[in-house]
């Protein structure tokens, strides 16, 4: 999923990384990751929007150093300490956004080791959905 520059900001000027805990803003650069953990905010989560049950995923901020780090160690899979919620306020809507600004204090960490598990969305789960969909889309028609 993309992100708002107004978020991506918010977050680096605000927000700590999730698996160091190191402030956000003298890092080089931020990079979400996505897991596969349930996420039980609204804001942000990531899925497969044809994959079925794929939504709602949570996600976590790192810093450069961390990603770097989880690029390079392969034996074991990265996992971020936390996930990341940014609370949007929805009262007050911004030019060209659905939200924004942001409440004073809109970001919410929750441990990773709290959150439940969800299945992982492997390329053949994704490649049959796309065949559903155009099956149901087009009849199975070719277009
Ligand atoms: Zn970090």
């Amino acid at each position: 999923m993309g992100f708002p520059p107004d978020v991506l900001q918010y977050v680096k000027k605000k927000g700590k990384c999730c698996n160091c805990g190191r402030p956000l803003k003298t890092t080089k650069w931020i990079s979400f990751f996505q897991m596969n953990k349930k996420a039980t905010w609204t804001y942000p989560v990531w899925g497969n929007m044809i994959v079925p049950g794929s939504l709602n995923r949570a996600m976590a901020v790192v810093c450069a150093q961390c990603r770097k780090r989880a690029m390079t160690k392969k034996a074991k899979p990265f996992l971020p300490k936390h996930a990341i919620e940014v609370q949007l306020d929805l009262s007050r809507p911004g030019t060209g956004l659905p939200f924004s600004p942001f409440q004073p204090n809109g970001l919410v960490y929750h441990k990773v080791q709290d959150l439940e598990d969800v299945f992982e969305i492997t390329p053949e789960m994704v490649h049959k959905a796309e065949l559903e969909h155009w099956h149901k889309t087009t009849g199975g028609r070719v277009v």
